[in-house]
């Protein structure tokens, strides 16, 4: 059972130390993502709006093309004015030419409003638009040093958990999976008991439950807060108390 413990505090010290490059290792990549939506977020944003722009350039160019063909019909209407017999017709001519002229007044200030709106746009824009280069041009650059970062990371975990799986391999199974489970919920998932206190959350052990970690006869946990618990005497290691803490271990 000792041996059990022993290797049992050997891998949450392995763990303990691998912590930050976990950290790390999980970090990057959930950063590199978060980067990515807000950067498609933003996208979609501008998309939108450049869709907006476009909608209301094809509309210039079909008022441009109703105004060329008004254009047209003016000048026809013109030559059929001056063919005119009577005043009757005459007056019905000019009455098709003040419509004409009308309907072209009315194409252009449309026009007019469709480019105001593209002006707008286009203002509006002009932000974000940086902004969502800049950020794209950084995301790409932070992407491409995410690579070597995480191998560099990868390597010293590789060097900082050498003997996990032997000293795991020593643990019973259920306690092993037990461990894992709480592993991904708290740190340090294993702390000394010492003068009867958990030193993982600082709170009191039972005393009959402390005697049980002392005797080391299996693996506990913390009734407040989960953690395992070892006590130094059950691993053969010299007991020290708050007070002598620090000092030297023989
Ligand atoms: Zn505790």
């Amino acid at each position: 059972m000792q041996d059990q413990l022993k290797a049992f505090v050997k891998l949450a010290e392995i763990d303990r130390a691998a912590r930050h490059l976990e950290e790390q290792l999980e970090g990057i990549p959930a950063e590199l993502e978060e980067r990515r939506l807000a950067v498609s977020a933003l996208e979609q944003l501008v998309l939108g709006q450049k869709r907006e722009m476009d909608d209301a350039a094809a509309l210039i160019s079909a008022q441009d093309e109703d105004i060329k063909q008004r254009a047209d019909m003016l000048s026809r209407s013109k030559q059929k004015g001056a063919k005119a017999r009577n005043m009757r017709e005459a007056e019905a001519a000019e009455r098709e030419l003040d419509a004409i002229r009308r309907s072209i007044k009315d194409g252009e200030a449309e026009k007019e409003r469709l480019e105001g709106v593209i002006a707008q746009i286009r203002e509006v824009l002009a932000e974000p638009l940086r902004e969502l280069e800049e950020q794209k041009r950084e995301l790409v650059e932070a992407e491409a040093a995410s690579g070597p970062r995480l191998e560099t990371l990868r390597a010293e975990r590789e060097v900082i958990t050498a003997g996990r799986r032997e000293a795991a391999a020593l643990i019973p199974k259920p306690i092993f999976r037990r461990y894992e489970r709480l592993r991904t919920q708290i740190h340090p998932t294993l702390a000394e008991a010492r003068d009867g206190v958990c030193t993982g959350c600082r709170m009191q052990i039972a005393p009959q439950l402390y005697n049980q970690i002392i005797r080391g006869d299996d693996f506990y946990q913390c009734q407040a807060c989960n953690r395992f618990l070892y006590h130094r005497r059950a691993i053969g290691e010299e007991e020290v108390t708050d007070e002598g803490a620090g000092a030297p271990l023989e």
